[in-house]
């Protein structure tokens, strides 16, 4: 077999044009562009609120099967289709996630595409980029320093300290401190309470940031923040605590999207991060909506798989921000497909034709749903050099008894060259006129049942399970004026049902709710029903052991 190399080999060599240039293919002028460095920059607010009378291009949502440890490379597409589009001469942008600092320590993995399907630089993008994860940070705990100090001054609020609910966050894997207590040490330090970090991209200020349309939406969403409660259980918001004015400025220039660009020098937003489990999972709305005014085609990624990302991108994002998707990529990989019909990871080389046949209704389930929201959908074969042609016809032949089309696509080895036929496939779905975006249930639909819609129609779910008080809370928030928001599936992202192990395509399955929790500020009520971890912990061999800088002052051991 022939020898790749690695993606940060492959980033590293880039033959990056200076952004000032990306940016005037794109129509903005250099004052607009805020340089961070040669290759990274800012878009101005001012040049954004200047585009809002030009006609919107076309959003192309790409989504995944449930993933798998053989991996499916969402990101991988999403960079090699933006390059495919604009090779066959079309103007096309990517919209992609920022990542997230403390997992890059602990597994491999980074968040910019891989083999020759990449946004550059690589390294930065992975590690303090243009300082945005910083400000989110900040801003949170600033408002985490607010409320200890405002019970300290006197408690005119009534804050009681066992109800409050805002944490602190930092971008780390780090789980000694999921659970701690604070203001240990006396009376000047303040009252001891229990409370915990979670990382960064679990900030609700995270969510709301990659949701609010501008700075004045930014500042009333975070003053909604629910912070504490009572003792008479009324909430306390952000704006009680007088932290939402203070947390915007932190935020300002984080607001504005990162401007990079790909291996082959095409314009991608890099912008915003949140969880994909207590959050919604996609880049900023204004990305994506300023993207939409600068090019023609604009391809964006949805974090898990299609049950998780696409369902939040479409029930959250796209109801929220008035956009409406005009057709889906639904990324697969034929070892994926092994893994979903029962091959063990260590016997994925060798060719197996009926388990990759038997693990397809992972991948059809994912591509009926999809359609459900009244897109029209391709199925992107990410290929692997170890795929066997019988494989991938295999997968053809399924996907074709469903009335879609599947294309074997080669970007990861050969960047946009080996994706032309998805790049026309895509052209000509979005452009059809076919889409009539709809999401899954109406706003005003009771809390409790556009669970059960959800769990129902995109998992097959038999029924939902909840506590009496779980559904007292929701019933609570709807008295509260909340029942018309969205919910925030948090759900293993390894099955359709609950069980991470359950592969393929389960059905009649229980999903347990164990707990609610209301995110006023971004807007959504997030139904818990599994064990999700906020803040995660680094394994027993984390890749930091290995991350240096070499001779030449290289960083070497990331990726
Ligand atoms: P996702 O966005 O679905 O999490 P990524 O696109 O980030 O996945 O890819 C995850 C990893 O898999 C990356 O390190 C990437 O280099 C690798 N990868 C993706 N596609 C391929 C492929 N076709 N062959 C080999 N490795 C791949
Ligand atoms: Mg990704």
């Amino acid at each position: 077999m022939a020898e790749y190399k690695s993606d940060i080999e492959i980033a590293r060599a880039a033959n990056k044009k200076p952004i000032m240039e990306i940016g005037a293919r794109l129509g903005i002028p250099e004052l607009d562009l805020v340089p961070y460095g040669h290759d990274k920059a800012k878009v101005s607010a001012d040049f954004i609120s200047r585009q809002s009378d030009k006609p919107n291009g076309k959003l192309i949502l790409v989504t995944a099967i449930n993933p798998t440890p053989a991996g499916e490379g969402k990101t991988t597409t999403t960079v090699g289709l933006g390059d495919g589009l604009n090779r066959i001469g079309k103007k096309a942008m990517i919209c992609i996630r920022e990542a997230s600092l403390g997992p890059n320590f602990g597994m491999k993995g980074g968040a910019a595409g891989g083999g020759m399907a990449q946004v550059v630089p690589m390294e930065e993008m992975n590690l303090h980029f243009t300082g945005d994860f910083h400000a989110i940070t900040s801003a949170h705990n600033l408002l985490s320093a607010m409320i200890d100090n405002h019970i300290y001054w006197g408690n005119e609020l009534e804050i009681d300290a066992r109800r409050v609910v805002w944490r602190r966050v930092m971008d780390m894997n780090d789980r000694a401190l999921r659970d701690i207590v604070v203001s240990l040490g006396g009376v000047a330090n303040g009252f001891p309470r229990q409370t915990g970090f979670d990382i960064t991209v679990a900030s609700e200020v995270m969510a709301i940031l990659c949701l609010a349309k501008d700075l004045d939406d930014l500042q009333q969403r975070l003053g909604s923040i629910v912070v504490a409660y009572r003792r008479d259980k009324t909430p306390i918001h952000c704006r009680d605590i007088k932290a939402d004015g203070a947390m915007t400025v932190l935020l300002k220039d984080a607001m504005q999207p990162n401007l990079v660009q790909t291996l082959e020098n095409n314009p991608a937003f890099v912008h915003g991060g949140p969880f994909a489990n207590i959050a919604h999972g996609c880049n900023s709305v204004v990305a994506t909506t300023t993207a939409l005014k600068l090019a023609d085609y604009v391809v964006t990624e949805a974090g898990f798989g299609a049950d998780l990302g696409a369902e939040k991108f479409f029930d959250i994002k796209c109801r929220k921000a008035g956009l409406k998707p005009d057709a889906a990529v639904i990324v697969a990989t034929v070892r994926a497909m092994k893994m979903n019909g029962g091959v063990k990871k260590d016997d994925l080389a060798a060719e197996n034709v009926a388990a990759v046949e038997q693990g397809c209704a992972n991948l059809g389930r994912h591509v009926e749903n999809v359609k459900k929201f009244g897109i029209p959908v391709v199925v992107a074969i990410n290929h692997f050099v170890t795929d066997t042609e019988a494989e991938v016809q295999a997968v053809k032949d399924y996907v074709a008894t469903l009335g879609t089309e599947a294309i074997l696509c080669k970007h990861w080895a050969q960047g946009s060259t080996g994706i032309e036929d998805l790049a026309h496939k895509v052209v000509e779905l979005a452009d059809s006129g076919e889409a009539n975006f709809a999401p899954l249930y109406p706003d005003e639909m009771l809390l409790f049942e556009k669970i059960e819609t959800v769990a129902k129609s995109i998992y097959h779910a038999g029924e939902v399970s909840a506590e009496k008080s779980v559904r007292e809370q929701l019933k609570q928030w709807e008295a509260q004026g909340y029942g018309n928001l969205p919910i925030c599936m948090a759900k293993t992202q390894y099955s359709f049902s609950t069980d991470p192990n359950q592969r393929g395509a389960p059905s009649g399955h229980t999903v347990p709710v164990r707990e609610v929790r209301l995110s006023a500020g971004a807007g959504f009520i997030v139904v818990i029903t599994g064990e999700i971890m906020t803040m995660p912990g680094l394994p027993r061999v984390p890749s930091s052991e290995k991350i240096h800088l070499n001779d030449q002052g290289q960083i070497e051991g990331l990726f």
